[in-house]
């Protein structure tokens, strides 16, 4: 059997919440009770939000708590090298293009599950006249992807009716999280995620990113949200 591979990814963009530090122990303890390997990520490729010393704040929290990890710890802001190879690899396939929408030109979309717009596909065959690329999306079709979640059970979306084609590099630049954490679970190697219920709707778009990628699919354990009233005056974390 393959030895077991977790991580804890965290955003550092402040101090570690009381909802994050309950995924981190959870994750923790479910790689140490299978003997395996807990790594480490620092999601910090949203470098507008990234807080100086954020995360030496969170290390020094996961220390205090007794949680040593394994290995180097990944930081996002250096492997955008990676994410433009991926990009690269979906672009050759076809499956990419330039959106030139704002983001009030898409505000009349249907909601998906996650609270975000709906993408309706309106530069999928090219920009319109006088418009600029902004975002890079990937397409999406019908195809239902379905998963078992080790907490929440089966599940399934249909990501062309309820995200639509997703964003992957951002109109500044930055490439998106959906991209990062497919590129960078594989990069780790990574035989399970064990986080918060607050990422359940991404792991559609997750799986279908590693099938197109041609990368392992690992299981999945979304813990239910955890949260104190602290975490409750706090907005979503995407
Ligand atoms: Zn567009």
């Amino acid at each position: 059997m393959e030895k077991y591979r977790g991580r804890f990814a965290p955003s550092p963009t402040g101090p570690l919440h009381f909802g994050s530090l309950v995924a981190a122990v959870g994750s923790y303890l479910e790689a140490k009770s299978r003997g395996g390997a807990w790594l480490l990520r620092m999601e910090d490729l949203d470098t507008p939000r990234a807080q100086p010393g954020a995360a030496d704040a969170i290390l020094r929290t996961l220390e205090a708590c007794g949680m040593a990890w394994d290995g180097d710890i990944v930081y996002q802001s250096r492997r955008s090298v990676a994410y433009r190879a991926a990009l690269a690899h979906l672009e050759a396939q076809g499956l990419v293009y330039a959106c030139g929408c704002s983001r009030r030109e898409i505000a009349d979309s249907g909601l998906g599950p996650d609270g975000a717009l709906i993408y309706p596909g309106t530069c999928r065959n090219g920009l319109a006249p006088g418009k600029q690329a902004r975002a890079i999306r990937v397409c999406v079709d019908h195809e239902r992807i379905d998963f078992e979640d080790l907490v929440q059970g089966n599940l399934n979306q249909d990501l062309a009716a309820e995200v639509g084609d997703f964003v992957l590099r951002r109109a500044d630049g930055l490439y998106a999280y959906q991209l990062a954490v497919v590129v960078d679970d594989a990069e780790q190697k990574i035989t399970d995620v064990v986080r918060g219920a607050d990422l359940l709707d991404s792991t559609p778009r997750q799986i279908y990113l590693q099938r197109r990628l041609g990368l392992p699919a690992p299981r999945y354990l979304h813990l239910p949200a955890a949260s104190n009233r602290a975490d409750r005056r706090r907005a979503p974390r995407r």
